[in-house]
């Protein structure tokens, strides 16, 4: 057996394409524990530099998808459809939209994870809801998708468990980037998750996990058509994230900015990317003549966040904590935002508490930051450009030194003239 790995390691350190045998061999092996993590972790470097194609690709997602369950939600008894974010700052999205979609007659099944680094998770987001639950057993879950058409929980141990130990150490081996394994990884536990269509925002600039937009564009393209080869309906929308979205970053000043947005208010960027999702993924599910706007208007989509939050024990009427220290980053010079790194402001963040290093450290929910300007704002000299938030003032000190870090080489700029309009939604890709 030892050869038979070896040689499997060999083969793709010289560029040879694996045969399918050889992938499911060490795939199957690797998730048994009978192939050791400093042999998959030289396959995974190896696959870094060299790729998968696409015959590659496709027998790995399905070994993948295969190593554990595959829910069945028929018994829904509503068209189903997701939606994943490829991770950004500020990026609540999935808060509103689910219960947004299911209030125009769709199911919305989303399997989510928790943040790691300078991007948020939305489990840890709606922990700051006194009393939520993250964690439900199949048959609640179940229930809750029934009851209320949509449900935001934690993936069980059960779905994907190859993806779940190859993401692990992926994590501690610099073998992330990488655009089948990323593919790979997302769109098998979203095919294990069952839904019928799923519309991916993969975020492009500064605060993206792959910033380049040809990269992006890639990764989108191989998502695309891992979900259709899967019989998934699969569209995906390249979107802006050089800058944070919203005002908000930070798991619950994120929870509190999404009330305004489910009450008819709330950041105009945060609402036209929650509209534009929901478009996509009614007109995936069948629904296209349903327009998302009146339910986000006139309280609908929030009649589905209460019942929803509430069915997983969360306290929908109790207040929000809020951080006990809250200082502003002042306009260092009058003129216009042309711009504010979004990677800046999420290790911001961070580092006042909103954030892990590794994935066992708790999070606080009252920590991050607050943008009150953004880019194309005119601001004064002086004028509060940042709130930074957190409980423990030994935060405050680190947060304010990588922004004035970013101040200082240009990452956050103010300058006199207007900055070049980026669209939000950059393209679509089905
Ligand atoms: N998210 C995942 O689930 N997997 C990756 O590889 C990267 C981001």
């Amino acid at each position: 057996m030892a050869t038979d790995v070896l040689e499997v390691i060999r083969a793709k350190r010289d560029g040879l394409a694996l045969t399918d045998e050889q992938i499911r061999f060490f795939l199957e092996g690797y998730t048994a524990g009978s192939i050791a993590d400093e042999q998959a972790s030289a396959l995974l470097m190896a696959i870094v530099f060299r790729g998968l194609d696409q015959r590659e690709l496709a027998t790995w997602t399905a070994t993948m998808i295969e190593s554990g369950d595959r829910l069945d939600l028929s018994s829904v008894g509503r068209p189903t459809v997701d939606k994943h974010s490829t991770g950004g700052v500020g990026d609540k999205i999935s808060l509103p939209l689910c219960p947004l979609v299911a209030a125009c007659g769709a199911a919305v099944p989303q399997l989510s994870g928790r943040g790691l680094g300078h991007t948020g998770g939305t489990l840890d987001k709606l922990e700051a809801v006194p009393g939520w639950r993250a964690l439900l057993p199949l048959d609640e879950m179940l229930a809750v998708l029934r009851d209320t058409g949509a449900v935001i929980c934690g993936a069980g141990e059960g779905l994907a468990p190859t993806d779940r130990k190859l993401y692990a150490l992926r994590d501690v081996t610099g073998t992330v980037e990488s655009i089948p394994l990323i593919a790979s990884s997302i769109m098998s536990k979203k095919i294990a998750e069952g839904t019928e269509s799923l519309v991916l925002d993969v975020k492009v600039g500064a605060g993206a996990f792959l910033p380049d937009l040809d990269q992006a564009r890639r990764l989108a393209e191989t998502m695309v058509g891992l979900g259709t080869a899967h019989g998934v309906r699969t569209v995906a929308l390249l979107t802006d994230m050089d800058q944070p979205l919203g005002v908000a970053c930070g798991n619950g000043l994120e929870v509190a900015e999404t009330l305004e947005v489910l009450s008819g208010g709330g950041p105009p960027d945060v609402v036209e990317l929650t509209l534009a999702l929901a478009r996509e993924m009614l007109s995936l599910a069948g629904l296209g003549s349903v327009d998302p706007a009146p339910a986000l208007a006139d309280g609908r989509a929030m009649d589905v966040w209460r019942r929803m939050i509430a069915a997983q024990g969360g306290d929908v009427d109790a207040p929000l904590a809020t951080a006990a220290h809250v200082e502003t980053v002042a306009a260092p010079a009058a003129g216009v935002v042309r711009r504010l790194d979004a990677k800046a402001v999420g290790v911001a963040a961070w580092r006042l508490g909103a954030g892990r290093s590794r994935k066992e450290d708790p999070v606080s929910p009252v920590a991050g930051i607050r943008c009150l300007a953004k880019r194309g704002d005119r601001v004064e000299a002086g004028q509060p450009l940042l709130e930074l938030h957190t409980d423990d003032p030994a935060r405050i000190g680190g947060a304010r030194h990588g922004l004035d870090a970013a101040l200082a080489d240009g990452r956050i700029e103010i300058g006199v003239a207007a900055p070049e309009p980026r669209p939000l939604v950059i393209e679509r890709i089905d």
